[in-house]
């Protein structure tokens, strides 16, 4: 177990994250092919992700604590990462501030990559691995390796950070209870069955998109995700 504070925030980091991160970083696949290549890059996407989850939770925990005292921290755990505030006061607003803190600091992070990328190479290049950096997480990667043959491990972890704030952050904002965009919509529905509702529809897309995607985890995940709101539904409607 991995523990430190940062900005006075006390942080613990479980193991299981650490799987969590290599398992989405296509850990298993290059189990199987055993390329060296893919290795690096398994590396350096949970390296990426480690710093995501921890910016997307810092943005909740500073914008928790500021706005509304009491003691926060923050743990990383198998499903991602938790913010949490103990003895604080806030009202709506604040609560809706600091729901949004987290994915927003994810876009913020996602922008300075992008930036970076542009910095570093040409335009019509950085504008080229934009693309193929929103579509796979491995920069070494066959289909990569062909088209940019200059790979470095600095690069890759652009790549992995791009990947990972852009559409982490995005998902998030999704209005699935308990996703942040579910806690959002929390704030501002009174009616819980109709927020859970609006969970179920949204969670019934998100699974059909992420069927024709071929992604069988997030399905996996967006379909437990429905599930729950499906009862939590129930449990409103009874
Ligand atoms: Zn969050």
């Amino acid at each position: 177990m991995l523990r430190f504070t940062l900005f006075g925030i006390p942080i613990v980091v479980e193991p299981w994250f650490w799987l969590t991160m290599a398992f989405l970083g296509g850990g298993l696949n290059a189990l199987q092919r055993n390329y060296p290549g893919d290795y690096l890059g398994v590396v350096l996407f949970m390296m990426a992700g480690f710093v995501s989850v921890l910016v997307h939770e810092l943005g909740h925990a500073l914008t928790g604590s500021k706005r509304g005292g009491g003691q926060v921290w923050i743990r990383l755990w198998a499903l991602g990462g938790l913010a949490y505030q103990q003895g604080g006061r806030l009202d709506r607003k604040n609560r809706c501030l600091m729901i949004l803190a987290g994915p927003g600091a994810g876009l913020l992070l996602a922008v300075v990559s992008i930036a970076c990328l542009f910095v570093i190479f040409p335009a019509p290049e950085a504008l080229l691995r934009l693309q193929y950096y929103l579509k796979y997480t491995n920069i070494f990667h066959q289909d990569m390796v062909s088209i940019f043959p200059d790979n470095r491990p600095i690069y890759g972890f652009l790549n992995s950070l791009i990947w990972v704030n852009v559409w982490w952050s995005l998902l998030n904002l999704i209005p699935i209870f308990p996703l942040d965009g579910g806690q959002f919509m929390e704030q501002i529905i009174k009616s819980r069955k109709k927020m859970h509702q609006i969970g179920m529809i949204a969670g019934a897309g998100c699974m059909l998109l992420l069927l024709s995607m071929g992604s069988i985890f997030g399905l996996v995940i967006f379909g437990f995700l429905t599930y729950q709101n499906y009862q939590s539904y129930r449990q409103a409607s009874s």
